[in-house]
């Protein structure tokens, strides 16, 4: 057997640790449009001591590492694009506590999304996270470290926001405590009031370290859910009816879609309200707030509320919501890539005019979808286009497609989220100089021999 081979199998135990080629050709690819690389090696840790070992390793023998999820961000943010050894975090799965009063779930760097969620509905029915509507399969660690977005998020802002603590294995296999958790034994802040070094790691794709456990705030989960369409063909309406809307501070969450199919979409923006309540008054209420927040755009005849037909509610209530990929017809070999900018609100007409021009220019099937994150200080703009895998014209038309959506996202101020290492280099270059240099130089001390999923924010 080989050392390396040897090594790892030390480390995890000889059924977590693989070279095989079936093995590798999985783990050379996501889901997504990214060209594949295989990794030399895939191993499946269950313990800290075992991600440091892996880790300790890698740092001798200076051999790449890509921490993974679910390998479902889509912008191959797990390709290994330097070979190397992917370290799969899906063992890694437990719940370690709930604190049910200071609303934190503390859980490893591997627990799955759709886990915690189900743990909370048996456990802690009135407690909740901010759950995003990627597949269940997808895990909390990863989320956060793409700072992504989820059922709460225009309440509390993107998902990383609602983190209250980390432990970290550094680059250099060392284990460290981020946030409140670096002093006392409770998890209930990732930096106030110290120095927040949480920064040092979410939002740098593993880059920087491991995440090994996370805290999260949990919310008040509410016995009723319920959700309203308003709709409008006057695109440069949204954000002044997503302002009014966020006023009101009665809305859990808010997300505007314009798709050409099915036919029933076609036409318009749909702007999907979801609010909750612990009885029928409470619900009734905030309706009533909703309601009263559009009217005046009743009145001027540029919207109405649409009538969500019976069969429609339960779908729409789903968390997360299966629609998304039920869109791009993935059972039959279908799949579809969305970039999402982040951006004002306000540029919400631009994008969406932006998204019907390159479907017509590319012959492409598209859904264009906003989430507001906060009380609308910024959103998710996503340019989805679908595709079917057996067509490689189609592939490489969508790829055009989402090019130009890079480029015209930073031309007109957004910034890309999880951003391929295409659009990382462009957003490192038009970054002001200073804190690019900033960025290099965490990165230089962090991860000096510049193992940590190599190729993601690297600066020149
Ligand atoms: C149908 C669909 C719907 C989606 N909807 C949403 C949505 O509503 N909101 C949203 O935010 N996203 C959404 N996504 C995007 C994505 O799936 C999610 O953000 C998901 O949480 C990513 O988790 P993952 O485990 O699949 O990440 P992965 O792709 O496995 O990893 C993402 C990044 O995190 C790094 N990483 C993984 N684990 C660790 C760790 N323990 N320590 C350090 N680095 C690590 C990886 O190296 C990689 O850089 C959606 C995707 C799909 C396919």
């Amino acid at each position: 057997m080989n050392p390396i081979l040897q090594a790892l199998t030390d480390a995890v135990g000889k059924d977590y640790v693989s070279d095989q080629p079936e093995e590798m050709y999985f783990y050379a690819r996501d889901p997504g449009l990214m060209p594949p690389h295989r990794p030399d090696y895939v191993v499946v840790p269950k313990t800290v001591e075992e991600i440091q070992a892996v880790v300790r390793l890698a740092h001798r023998e200076k051999i790449p590492i890509v921490p993974m999820g679910a390998g479902m961000a889509l912008t191959g943010l797990v390709i290994p694009l330097k070979g190397g050894i992917v370290l799969d975090m899906k063992r890694m799965n437990r719940i370690l506590e709930v604190n049910e009063k200071a609303r934190c779930a503390l859980v490893e760097g591997g627990t799955s999304q759709g886990f915690l969620k189900a743990y909370l509905d048996g456990h802690h029915p009135r407690l909740r996270h901010s759950i995003p509507d990627s597949p269940g399969t997808a895990t909390i660690a990863a989320n956060l470290m793409i700072h992504g977005q989820g059922r709460l998020t225009q309440q509390y802002g993107f998902n990383s926001d609602m983190v209250s603590g980390l432990e970290v294995v550094l680059p250099s296999g060392e284990l460290c405590r981020i946030g409140s958790c670096a002093v006392s034994p409770d998890w209930f802040s990732k930096g106030a009031p110290l120095p927040d070094l949480s920064g040092l790691f979410l939002g740098w794709f593993g880059a920087t370290g491991v995440l090994t456990k996370i805290a999260v705030k949990l919310y008040p989960k509410k016995k009723l859910r319920d959700v309203e369409i308003f709709l409008t063909d006057r695109e440069e309406l949204v954000p002044a009816m997503v302002y009014e809307l966020t006023h009101t501070e009665m809305v859990e969450d808010i997300n505007v879609f314009a798709q050409p199919k099915p036919l029933i979409f076609a036409g318009n923006h749909h702007i999907a309200l979801f609010f909750t309540g612990d009885t029928d008054e409470e619900l009734e209420f905030k309706r009533k707030l909703i309601w009263h927040a559009l009217d005046p755009f009743i009145k001027s005849k540029d919207g109405g509320f649409m009538g969500i037909p019976p069969v429609m509610k339960p779908t729409l209530l789903d968390m997360p919501q299966r629609s998304v990929s039920r869109f791009a017809d993935v059972k039959r070999g279908g799949g579809f890539e969305y970039s999402g900018p982040i951006i004002l609100v306000d540029k919400y007409p631009q994008c969406t005019r932006k998204i019907v021009e390159l479907a017509a220019k590319y012959d492409l099937g598209y859904s264009g979808m906003a989430r507001i994150i906060g009380r609308g200080h910024c959103m998710m703009y996503g340019f989805a286009f679908t595709f079917n895998r057996a067509d490689p014209d189609m592939m490489e038309r969508t790829r055009k497609a989402l090019h130009e959506v890079s480029e015209f996202a930073l031309q007109i101020g957004g910034v890309f989220w999880k951003p391929t290492v295409e659009e990382q280099q462009m957003a490192l270059e038009k970054m002001d100089p200073n804190t690019r240099a900033l960025m290099k130089m965490i990165k230089q001390n962090l991860d000096p021999l510049g193992i940590m999923n190599p190729g993601n924010w690297e600066v020149a």
